[in-house]
């Protein structure tokens, strides 16, 4: 067992976890809410510490992430446990289990991940994603700073759902962010996730203050959070707020886990496509075989510089410095 950072002892061998809003107070030989972090004897520890389920190379794109380094591959690790439960979970087979339950989550090392990832000539870096990373922070911090020291990029695709000072430790460490804001209403949050609207907002504008390479994901729900007035004022606080060059990735629902409202028709998609693009560059579509949403275009000519067919990428419009090569704006910063 790996002893869990943010934790604080409590009376009668209880222990409260800091790591996120949730806060959670352990009795002994409790979990909390994620499922993966445990009161042993009074001590919190970690019970995914040194275990993963997946590792794989993925296209950048499929995080996803269009303005990071377009068109490479990295390295992308996953486990088990959330600290949210949301009721459309598209990876609910790993996000809502525990460690001794899921059969196919293996022991490795940071060291062993980091060789992987160094072994390939386009491997762009380590992405920690599929489940929640931060429910195995350690894990995840361990690796993304020995991975530094190799020329590793690092990039977290997050729920958001983490406390100030753990996210001010792994800023320090990532290289890119994507985070999935899921609605703009507290009410959403707290009847679909079992979370709160704002520590993600804060998460957001937290990792925009650092500077670090940011985009977002939204996947539109059928019913939840497709309403255009919900909608409009989400995507003009990313504008105002993260600027409107911030990549908002839309995603189309389809019924899984314990959601059965019906997919996203791609009506509605486009028309939040198209009300997105009033206030932001740079608006793609996921999970959706469409002609808009998939092209990057220089939001000072109009130039085409990315295309993109499925997770293939096509850099005509840009220069090696990620400059338009029509008019010279930069558009892409990491390239
Ligand atoms: S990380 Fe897990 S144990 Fe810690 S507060 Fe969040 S849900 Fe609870």
């Amino acid at each position: 067992m790996h002893l869990a950072s943010y934790s604080v002892q409590l009376q009668d061998k209880k222990v409260k976890c800091t790591l996120c809003p949730h806060l959670c107070v352990l009795a002994e030989g409790k979990q909390g809410i994620c499922r993966v972090r445990k009161n042993e004897g009074g001590m919190l520890v970690t019970e995914i510490y040194g275990k993963a389920c997946c590792l794989r190379f993925d296209p950048i794109e499929k995080k996803p992430l269009y303005h990071f380094y377009p068109g490479s591959v990295i390295l992308s690790v996953g486990s088990v446990g959330c600290n949210l439960r949301c009721k459309f979970c598209q990876n609910w087979e790993i996000s809502q289990t525990c460690a001794e339950d899921y059969p196919y989550i293996k022991p490795v090392t940071a060291e062993e991940i980091i060789k992987m990832a160094r072994e390939r000539q386009d491997n762009v870096g380590i992405a920690y994603t599929y489940n929640e990373p931060i429910v195995w922070f350690e894990f995840m911090l361990d690796i993304a700073k020995n991975s530094k020291d190799a020329g590793m990029k690092n990039v977290m695709v997050s729920n958001g759902y983490v406390n100030a000072t753990p996210l001010a430790e792994l800023i320090e460490y990532m290289d890119a962010f994507n985070i999935d804001l899921k609605a703009f209403t507290d009410d959403f949050y707290k009847r679909v996730t079992s979370a709160r609207l704002q520590p993600v907002k804060d998460t957001i504008l937290m990792i925009r203050k650092h500077n670090r390479h940011l985009e977002l994901t939204h996947l539109v729900v059928t019913g939840l959070n497709d309403q255009e007035d919900q909608f409009e004022e989400m995507v003009k606080w990313i504008g105002g707020e993260l600027g409107p060059e911030t990549p908002l990735h839309l995603s189309r629902y389809f019924p899984n886990f314990e959601m059965e409202n019906k997919a996203t028709p791609l009506t509605k998609l486009l028309q939040l496509y198209e009300l997105a693009t009033h206030y932001l560059h740079h608006v793609y579509l996921g999970n959706v075989a469409a002609d808009e949403g998939r092209i990057t275009t220089c939001p000072e000519c109009g130039a085409n510089l990315i295309e993109r067919i499925g997770y293939s990428t096509y850099k005509k419009g840009l220069d090696a410095s990620g400059k338009c090569r029509k008019c010279g704006r930069i558009v892409i910063s990491n390239i």
